[in-house]
């Protein structure tokens, strides 16, 4: 007698979850039904996040189609927002349709922008993007020279003040006011720039910054309206390390028994599995590794993706887990805005032209595994 479908339900669909999801549509798992709920039918590429803004890239090849991907999986697409766990009875809540019950859930969220008084923050994407145009209106409209800080000086908050810049120049160069130009300022908490980077690194990314005249100021506590009047900002745009979802911690230890680490993050074993719940899994920047001090990135989330996507099968099938095993030194591949780059690995580092053709490589072929099979989605949908 075949046994009952088994529901496996992804909240997110982050890079770690379209691994999986992938992985659904060319192996599927017989008797396993696939559903995604995702705040967003389309997930951006962090990769080419500050080339989106620079403009060398369009939105389409910037955003992973997740409602489209989810088609060619055959899996179900429920455009709405978790708002909780009910792991008692293991059920997702969501802000606007009913609970969603699942057999085996894998969380993969990335994190919530930082509370801040005034700005906005680079996440969620879709009404930065509608803000940075709006910002691109009002430099071109505006007679005077525009003061905008980016709050966050890690790879993410460096990247994006020397891509801002690049665009802006651009459109001011286009309208035939090169002079007027913004001025740009980058804020960090940490006593460096890019702290957890290798010397040789910083160095070269510091030049770059001071050549480009971009103000730094490193060890501020931005935090107030009163800050951005003190530096003169006429705009601040957020990049810092983000914060849990707050409704994970009404799911957390006190209220239903998720563990949590200190900071609120989901705690799972090096197999992703959660280390109170084994129908619970969490990648990405949602998920703290136990006994892994792992740096919360991109590349991280999408290593994340095929381990995962194999121990989801394994718990869906009885199978043991298998511990998932992060590169002590990954590659970081840093754009400076102007069609160049940086590459970091441990204390090695390289600039130039050749870097960004290598990144945009690099990057054009992790979305093509997503694009193209989007596209075949897409054409089944319409015959
Ligand atoms: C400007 C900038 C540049 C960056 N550049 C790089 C880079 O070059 N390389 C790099 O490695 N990292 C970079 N990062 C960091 C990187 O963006 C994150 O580490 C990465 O996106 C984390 O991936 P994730 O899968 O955890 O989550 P995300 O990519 O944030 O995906 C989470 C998904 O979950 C969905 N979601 C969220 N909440 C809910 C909910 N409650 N219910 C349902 N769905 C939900 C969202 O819609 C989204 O699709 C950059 C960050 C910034 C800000």
């Amino acid at each position: 007698m075949p046994s009952a479908a088994r529901t496996l339900v992804l909240i997110g669909g982050g890079h770690a979850h379209v691994a999986v999801i992938r992985g659904f549509a060319t192996n599927p798992l017989p008797c396993v039904e696939l559903t995604v709920i995702g705040r967003d039918a389309e997930t951006p590429y962090s990769g080419m996040l500050p080339g989106l803004i620079a403009g060398h890239y369009t939105h389409a090849e910037a955003h992973i189609d997740v409602a489209a991907l989810c088609r060619f999986a055959g899996a179900r697409f429920i455009h709405d927002e978790a708002t909780g766990l009910d792991l008692a009875c293991q059920r997702v809540l969501c802000r606007a349709g009913p609970p969603v019950p699942y057999d085996c859930l894998s969380i993969d969220i990335g994190a919530s922008p930082s509370p801040r008084a005034s700005g906005i923050g680079v996440k969620p994407i879709a009404p930065f993007l509608a803000h940075w145009e709006a910002l691109c209106a009002r430099t071109l409209a505006t007679p005077e020279r525009l003061h905008i800080g980016v709050v966050g000086a890690g790879a993410g908050g460096v990247e994006l003040v020397l891509a801002l810049q690049v665009r802006l120049e651009g459109l001011l160069r286009a309208a035939g006011r090169p002079d007027d130009a913004p001025r740009f300022s980058l804020f960090g908490q940490a006593a460096t720039i890019l702290p957890g980077f290798a010397e040789p690194a910083r160095r070269r990314l510091e030049r770059i910054l001071h050549r480009r005249g971009i103000g730094v100021f490193t060890g501020q506590v931005i935090g107030t309206t009163a800050d951005g009047a003190r530096f003169d900002l006429d705009d601040v745009i957020w990049a810092t390390g983000g914060v849990p979802a707050p409704w994970l911690a009404r799911s957390g230890l006190a209220q239903t028994g998720l563990a949590l680490d200190p900071k609120g993050f989901i705690a799972v074993h090096d197999t992703l599995q959660s280390t109170s719940h084994p129908t619970v899994f969490a990648a990405g920047d949602i998920a703290s590794v136990i006994g892994r001090k792992l740096p919360k990135s991109g590349v991280y989330a999408v290593r994340q993706g095929k381990p995962l996507a194999a121990n989801l099968r394994r718990a869906l099938s009885g199978q043991a887990l298998v511990p998932f095993r992060p590169q002590r030194h990954a590659l970081a591949l840093i754009g400076t805005g102007d069609c160049r780059a940086i590459a970091v690995k441990g204390g090695w580092s390289a600039e130039g032209r050749w870097v960004w053709l290598w990144k945009d490589w690099v990057d054009r072929r992790f979305m093509g595994r997503y694009t193209n099979l989007a596209d075949h989605a897409r054409a089944d949908h319409q015959r």
